[in-house]
């Protein structure tokens, strides 16, 4: 089977044996297609993964195989994300699932920019789902991105109709902003980019240059940008007693101003991935079609991969969905 992998500085497509169930349980997936997430980007640009490495994990698939306890069957269209946690750990216990070394370990394989994938029994148990009749493969895609969303926005715990503000409006901006507003917040949005703040303004969410915020006083920031300047901005426009929400890393990894936290009494909170329960609300919020996600994605051909990831990283394109099949 054909895979996109990491070689130096491109991705290339090359030959790979095909996984295969064997005896064991799980279930082998004919990937139709898989949306490249920003921390494909990153990890590609950082070259934190080693040659070979198969990327992607927004995976849309149709089993064609399987050995399995739950109901899933031949022919089932789903969307599955990549990591599960134990459940069982200090950190589990503690909701945070995202930090158990179970599900940093635990990976579709070999990867879903890939003509096939592998899927575990525990990831059909506890990740999978089947696709509901009126989403179409593009939008089951937003299954495992929106889910990241949605932890973020329970994490904050805002209050009814609070106003947020969206920092960056790249696609997980956009999809963050629909979001807070299904979970009845007021949101504004900036960025940098006149076609990104015209597209979040298209579909309702109020946005601005970041350069002309002026003195919003929100509740909650949420941070999707990944640009050292907006924790300044960040700062500025939370409210005494607010929330930050950091949602992205940023290049130069420097902290929020002790001294502002503490006479302000703000809040500084990460969010990374989501947890089961994230993912089976972002499967339904997704087919409530509450929110627009038909009109985000850049489609590709897998063999043009590579182009796809030029395009995310020159920002001509607000997200890539790698089309397999
Ligand atoms: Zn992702
Ligand atoms: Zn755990």
């Amino acid at each position: 089977m054909k895979v996109a992998c990491v070689k130096d500085d491109k991705i290339v497509i090359e030959e790979a044996p095909k996984p295969s169930l064997k005896d064991g349980l799980g279930a082998l997936v004919k990937t139709l297609g898989c949306g490249l997430c920003g921390s494909d980007i990153v990890k590609f640009r950082q070259g934190s993964v080693k040659n070979g490495t198969v990327l992607g994990h927004e995976i849309v698939g149709e089993i064609v195989d399987i050995n399995s306890k739950t109901g899933f069957k031949v022919g089932d269209r789903i969307v599955s994300s990549h990591h599960i946690p134990c459940l069982n750990c200090v950190y589990c216990k503690n909701g945070n699932y995202s930090m158990c070394a179970h599900f940093k370990e635990t990976n579709i394989v070999p990867g879903g920019f890939s003509e096939y994938v592998y899927l575990s029994e525990e990831h059909l148990q506890n990740v999978a789902v089947k696709i509901p009749d009126n989403l179409t493969e593009i939008e089951a895609s937003f299954y495992e991105p929106l889910g990241c969303c949605i932890r973020a926005i329970k994490r904050a715990e805002l209050k009814p109709n609070s106003k947020v503000l969206v920092i960056g409006l790249g696609s997980i901006g956009i999809l963050m902003g629909q979001a807070l507003k299904a979970y009845q917040a007021e949101v504004f949005g900036c960025d940098i980019l006149k076609e990104r703040i015209d597209f979040a303004n298209k579909i309702g969410i109020k946005s601005y240059y970041s350069s002309e915020v002026k003195n919003l006083q929100v509740d909650a920031v949420f941070m999707t940008s990944g640009a050292d300047v907006t924790i300044d901005l960040a700062l500025k426009e939370v409210r005494d007693g607010g929330k930050i929400i950091v949602f992205a890393s940023t290049p130069k990894n420097f902290g929020y101003a002790n001294n502002e936290i503490y006479y302000r009494e703000l809040t500084v909170l990460g969010s990374y991935s989501p947890a089961i329960a994230d993912l089976k609300d972002s499967i339904n919020l997704l087919a409530s079609k509450k929110i627009k996600v038909d009109n985000i994605s850049t489609v590709y051909e897998l063999k043009d991969i590579d182009k796809a990831f030029r395009d995310t990283i020159e920002n001509k394109i607000l997200k890539a969905y790698i089309k397999v099949k």
